[in-house]
């Protein structure tokens, strides 16, 4: 078996007419890893998950799954994925283990072996009360389970998921979300989602497109770190709000400084640093030079939401890539 990466993509670029979708997109996914495709509408996610699944030729670049190249062993590489397309298609008319074992034999199971893997991912995907449903009458979130059973019934190596959790209530989001992360111990698996705590709560890595681009890749903890603000530090100080306000704007590694008087005679204080600075030594030590109280200093790190919306901002700073 190939013991490299599950995912190789290498210069991938995409074009519909003279409309590039993907621009010399490259990147990796390990064995056993989850990896979030992380974009706004139109990033590109769901262009290169259908390169991917063999769906769509690319342009220019290669993709390659297990070692196997998408274009040219395409029959090997659909075996060895378990793709589950956005707003994904089901047949409405059938029962569920009816579909089920339909896709299976479809995807080359003999008949016993396609009954027995229908059991297990219909224990699996919480489908065991439905089973004998038609389709067209389940509830989206139990239609979601089914299209995940449906991705999972030949045990694939590899389960590319396209915004898994798009139009499901919050009870039907943990339980897809739970499903995934169970899966992720024998599975590699890619989610493409434009929610970002979905990917923060699901994946250990995150690769950010923008207009058919990677923008950063990396684990969400390393992209904290790498372009993440150290996040906003609050201080309550018992000093006049001009002198604090002064004090703030004048320090370099303090951007913005928000001073709000609040009870007893203390102010409020945001402060939001220049990139990479941990503001709480320094404020500590200004409270302490100046002889002020200080009651809270407490320091939010940036969130995935944070550095997605840094990343993405049109007048991004090139230099941070
Ligand atoms: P979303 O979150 O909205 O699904 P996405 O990141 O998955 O977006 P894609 O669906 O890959 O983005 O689309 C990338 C770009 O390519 C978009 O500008 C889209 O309009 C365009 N595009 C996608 N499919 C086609 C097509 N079949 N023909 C022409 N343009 C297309």
């Amino acid at each position: 078996m190939n013991s490299g990466p599950m995912i190789e993509v290498e210069n991938l670029t995409k074009r519909y007419g003279r409309h590039t979708a993907v621009n010399n997109v490259s990147f990796t996914v390990a064995r056993g890893e989850i990896v979030g495709l992380l974009g706004p509408n139109g990033a590109g996610k769901s262009t290169i998950m259908r390169v991917l699944a063999c769906f769509l030729p690319a342009t220019e670049g290669t993709a390659r799954v297990a070692g196997l190249d998408v274009f040219h062993a395409a029959d090997a590489v659909r075996r060895r994925i378990g793709y589950m397309p956005e707003n994904n298609p089901l047949y409405p008319d059938m029962r569920v283990r009816e579909y089920l074992k339909f896709r299976a034999r479809l995807k080359g199971l003999d008949v016993p072996r396609s009954r027995e893997r229908v059991d297990v991912v219909t224990e699996q995907c919480g489908l065991a009360d439905v089973a004998q449903r038609i389709i067209g009458t389940l509830s989206k979130g139990y239609r979601q389970r089914v299209g995940l059973a449906d991705a999972l019934v030949h045990e694939p190596d590899l389960i590319i998921l396209d915004e898994p959790t798009i139009g499901l209530d919050p009870h039907q989001i943990r339980a897809v979300r739970q499903l995934i992360k169970d899966l992720a111990r024998k599975h590699t698996v890619l989610i493409s989602s434009h929610i970002l705590p979905e990917i923060e709560l699901t994946c250990q890595r995150v690769i950010i497109l923008y207009q058919g681009r990677v923008l950063a890749a990396d684990s969400t903890a390393d992209l904290q770190s790498r372009l993440g603000r150290n996040g906003e530090v609050v201080a309550e100080v018992a000093a006049p709000a001009d002198e604090l306000r002064r004090c703030w704007e004048a320090m370099d590694t303090v951007e913005h400084a928000e001073v709000i008087p609040v009870k007893d005679g203390y102010c409020r204080c945001t402060l939001v640093p220049r990139a990479g600075v941990d503001l709480r030594p320094v404020v500590f030590q200004t409270v302490v030079d100046r002889g002020w109280s200080l009651r809270e200093l407490s320091h939010s790190p940036a969130t995935l939401e944070d550095i997605f919306v840094r990343v993405t901002r049109p007048d991004r700073e090139e230099d941070l890539f």
